[in-house]
């Protein structure tokens, strides 16, 4: 059994087919969605209605929250305003209704997903060392979690005490605990334009974060074409 668990994608429709395709390639049977669907870039009823027809679990992101909201839009930067306005007049008040429902925290067979912290889930504070790893940590009972929101792939593991891995893939070891940011499908931001998901092999117990090229140049038109900031455009060649 292999689980594809993939995030971050932020209406990237080019970036979430190439992931479909490169998970069916390596056979995974089973989806898993950290959260964030939509904000950013142009497709975010279709990268809805993709994943919500998976069936798979799904967690919320702080743009889903937005994006299903009526409220002011405030303390974010004037980019992702701009686009959350626009996704929410975009999206039907049936899909808004499905964002809101989504849960924070959810436990899959034996791990759990999260999309920014487990310690206080719907604050969106974002997991960027190994001190903010631990207050997570603090507060996973399984010994596999899955997060995001940084759009950045990282492995933390909490043996005696907390390490980030250089690698970019790790076997479970029984006693240990794994706190694992699979990356941005459709928004990377380290430097690398790709998209990014990871690979949970259950029975090998083994998890591997995978970048795949995709179709940057159609979707940087179609987001032009939105009358969306270009600078959306910009950032997703560059990785930022
Ligand atoms: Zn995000």
């Amino acid at each position: 059994m292999k689980y594809a668990i993939f995030g971050d994608i932020h209406a990237n429709l080019e970036a979430l087919e190439a992931v479909m395709l490169d998970a069916a390639d390596n056979d995974c049977t089973d989806f898993v969605c950290i959260g964030d669907i939509v904000g950013y870039n142009a497709n975010p009823t279709e990268c809805l209605g993709l994943v919500r027809d998976l069936g798979c679990p799904v967690v919320k992101g702080n743009h889903d929250e937005e994006a299903a909201l009526d409220t002011p839009l405030e303390g974010l930067n004037p980019l992702a305003k701009h686009a959350l306005e626009w996704t929410r007049a975009s999206l039907s008040p049936e899909d808004r209704e499905w964002l809101a429902n989504l849960k924070l925290v959810r436990q899959v067979r034996d791990f759990t997903i999260v999309h920014a912290t487990l310690d206080t889930p719907g604050n969106w504070g974002y997991v960027t060392n190994k001190f903010d790893a631990m207050a997570s940590f603090s507060y996973q009972f399984t010994p596999v979690c899955f997060y995001g929101h940084t759009h950045t792939p990282r492995i933390y593991i909490k043996g005696g005490s907390v390490e980030a891995l250089e690698e970019m893939e790790t076997k479970i070891a029984l006693g240990k605990k794994y706190f694992i940011n699979v990356g941005s499908t459709g928004q990377p931001r380290d430097g690398d334009w790709r998209s990014s998901y990871a690979i949970y092999d259950v029975e090998n117990q083994h998890v591997q974060i995978r970048r795949l090229e995709y179709d940057i140049a159609t979707a940087q038109q179609k987001i032009i074409e939105a009358g969306l900031p270009e600078m959306l455009a910009n950032r997703l060649a560059v990785g930022k």
